[in-house]
């Protein structure tokens, strides 16, 4: 089973600080300034920390197209109890005796115990469960099984989730292995195969039953010839009753029913303001889905949703992802609302309509380059509400359906969202890490003021342009560099973006506002190649990852053949490096002359030269300089896994009729995630 979307999730954050591919956003000057003052991070614990999004442009949407989003982000934060059921059988049970502490608890706030509850609390909600949302290992509170008896105890005025003739007594006495005990459903996905997989893991697709009696169920059941087939047990769970083998579908009146029927509610609100005809059969068959459960109705759903490029709103609510079942076969319940990002697709598509002139007028040898050269269109989006498994820990992109032949015979859909990324380029400007790694304030600002734009403008150049540009000689396949073709082909896109990026083209078409940005993205790309994505890789290491390999031989190379007129030099401040650049001109050269060579291996397949340059500038490290860059990263203290507080959309009435919808931000985490707790719960 492949993995087709690019959940990148906790490593976003990661790799968003260092690389310039990948970033994307959009920053209008205004943007910009009010970006400044805008809190991105609102919390840090553990090894989490809780970033903001905005959506800009949310205002700017026509009323019905408002009132659509609305209704989806509805539906999207509806489905909240599916996802913690899934993970694990007992969250639901747990997560409502933590709410019900954090409301209700009437003794000491200020005692330090008080301050492990609450982490653990807001992991659980983080991780919509008790185990890690990327490692699937179950975390332990740091508090005591007694403590947390006192706290059921001493809370008053609130529902703890009771069965049926249980105590509170009865409560806290379950909950004690189930929270408190390591050896108890320690992991959620067990990725042993020596081992029974379903025995093993604690996630709720299974019920006492075992792996081959799944399997043996499945191979029963599937029709092997059928070039269409449905993603069998995609939307159930697997149980034995009366000793037999059975799946819970889930549907309106099956499995997760009272959650599905809410999700239908708003879906049917939203079908009532659909776009269009062609967004309102997608709407409405998946919402027939959800009342029957049929997964050829899904099927359905998805050549209408791949079909459905017009539609401005658009979204992903149900069952999707497998990567929480270790049989790859289940998916977990999650929604992502967003909208067409205008500005962004302006941009790639300005440049995209001079992708001639960039062909014809780039330093590469004439016999390489392409008579004809069209530019890709990047596909972007504005998220503006996430749900179930994308909620708070959210994919920077989406490439959809799974199933491989819809998407061969009709198709799919990839996106990337950008004002997620844009908001994890923000916050980690506040982190700290580009203050450590400025060598003066100049440099900051500069960062500050251009850098998520002029990464954006990098990472459009390289993806609508660079790739596609340059062409090989006759008989010249794209595997002749073999091992070395993927961080000479990633330098090779790189270097187009990097030599363009400081031409006045870029004025003169509109997409920068002056050169200065350009500067900024030199800084960052040196400044990463030579020396911050060291702290990626483990001491005693070389590198091996292909995208980092492209960016230390870029660097490198220019570093070393710029050293005779110093066009960056290395310096050093209160003891520590700093990576300064001081010839941008001259180091435009540069890249364009790298460019020129690397286009060359690349027409030719030029094995050794592609070896040569790989071996000598992109696999080796500088031990002293490696160990420092640990160090000082080390001590920034950074959380590694980031996820987003929702904002909150709240329609205007006016007799009756919505006539106009409010976006607001909040901050607190906590009030956020005890109001969906309140609003949105609707499983037992
Ligand atoms: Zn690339």
């Amino acid at each position: 089973m492949t993995i087709k979307r690019t959940l990148i999730l906790a490593l976003a954050f990661i790799l968003v600080v260092l690389t310039v591919v990948c970033q994307k956003s959009q920053t209008e000057p205004e943007a910009e300034a009010a970006a400044q003052e805008f809190k991105w991070q609102v919390d840090k614990f553990a090894d989490l920390r809780i970033l903001r999004y905005q959506v800009p442009e949310f205002d700017e949407l026509p009323l019905a197209q408002k009132e659509l989003v609305y209704y989806l982000s509805e539906a999207a934060v509806c489905g909240r109890d599916i996802m913690f059921d899934q993970n694990y059988k007992h969250n639901l049970t747990i997560r409502r005796t933590l709410d019900a502490i954090v409301e209700g608890y009437k003794g000491d706030r200020t005692d330090p115990l008080w301050e492990q509850f609450m982490v653990y609390t807001k992991r659980v909600w983080f991780a919509n469960g008790i185990h890690h949302h990327y490692s699937t290992d179950k975390f332990i509170p740091e508090f005591s099984a007694d403590y947390f008896a006192t706290l059921v105890k001493e809370s008053e005025g609130v529902k703890f989730p009771l069965a049926e003739g249980q105590t509170l007594d009865d409560l806290i006495v379950f909950l004690k292995p189930v929270m408190f005990d390591p050896a108890v459903d320690a992991k959620k996905i067990s990725q042993d195969s020596t081992k029974d997989l379903i025995v093993h893991s604690a996630v709720n697709f299974y019920e006492g039953v075992t792996q081959k009696e799944v399997e043996e169920y499945y191979k029963s059941i599937q029709d092997e010839d059928d070039l269409t087939p449905i993603w069998y047990g995609l939307n159930s769970r697997v149980v034995k009753k009366n000793g037999k083998v059975v799946e819970e579908v889930a549907s309106v009146n099956g499995l997760y029913g009272p959650a599905i029927q809410k999700i239908v509610y708003w879906l049917e609100k939203a079908a009532g303001v659909a776009e269009n005809d062609q967004q309102r059969q997608v709407i409405e068959k998946l919402i027939e889905y959800y009342e029957t459960g049929d997964l050829e109705k899904f099927d359905e759903y998805n050549i209408l949703w791949v079909n459905d490029t017009e539609s401005m709103v658009d979204f992903i609510n149900g069952f999707i992802e497998v990567y929480q079942d270790p049989m790859g076969m289940k998916a977990s319940w999650e929604s992502v609302v967003n909208f067409k990002d205008l500005i962004a697709t302006k941009r790639t598509d300005t440049i995209s309509a001079n992708a001639q002139w960039f062909e014809d007028n780039s330093p590469v040898d004439p016999r390489f380059k392409k008579e004809e050269v069209k530019g890709v269109t990047a596909k972007v989006i504005t998220a503006a509400m996430l749900g179930g498994d994308c909620y708070p820990s959210t994919p920077i992109g989406i490439n959809l359906p799974n199933a491989n032949w819809i998407r061969k015979n009709h198709g799919s859909k990839s996106v990337t969202i950008e004002n997620i990324t844009y908001a994890y380029n923000q916050s980690s400007m506040d982190s700290g890490f580009g203050k450590e790694f400025s060598y003066s304030e100049e440099e900051l600002e500069r960062a500050k003021k251009y850098g998520a734009h002029a990464g954006n403008i990098h990472t459009d150049l390289h993806e609508v342009l660079g790739h596609g540009s340059g062409q090989l000689l006759p008989g010249v396949t794209g595997e002749a560099l073999k091992n070395y073709h993927s961080p000479i082909e990633e330098s090779r896109a790189d270097l187009f973006a990097l030599y363009y990026i400081m031409d006045d083209k870029m004025v003169e078409l509109g997409l920068l506002p002056d050169l200065d940005a350009a500067k900024a993205d030199y800084d960052a790309t040196i400044k990463n190649g030579l020396m911050t994505q060291l702290r990626r890789i483990q001491p005693g290491k070389t590198i091996e990852q292909a995208h980092m390999r492209g960016r230390a031989l870029v660097a490198y190379w220019v570093y070393e053949k710029g050293k005779p007129e110093n066009v960056i030099s290395m310096e050093i401040k209160d003891g520590k490096k700093y990576v300064v650049i001081n010839d941008y001109v001259k180091l435009r050269k540069l890249f364009g002359e790298l460019l020129k060579e690397i286009q060359r291996i690349t027409s030719e397949g030029d094995y050794e030269a592609a070896r040569d340059l790989v071996e000598t500038y992109g696999v080796q490290i500088d031990q002293e300089l490696h160990k420092e860059m640990l160090d000082r990263y080390s001590k920034l203290n950074l959380a590694p896994y980031g996820g987003f507080m929702n904002p909150v959309y709240t329609p205007v009435m006016d007799d009756g009729k919505i006539v106009d919808v409010k976006i607001l931000y909040p901050d607190d985490y906590v009030k956020q995630m005890l109001r969906y707790g309140k609003d949105y719960s609707f499983l037992n």
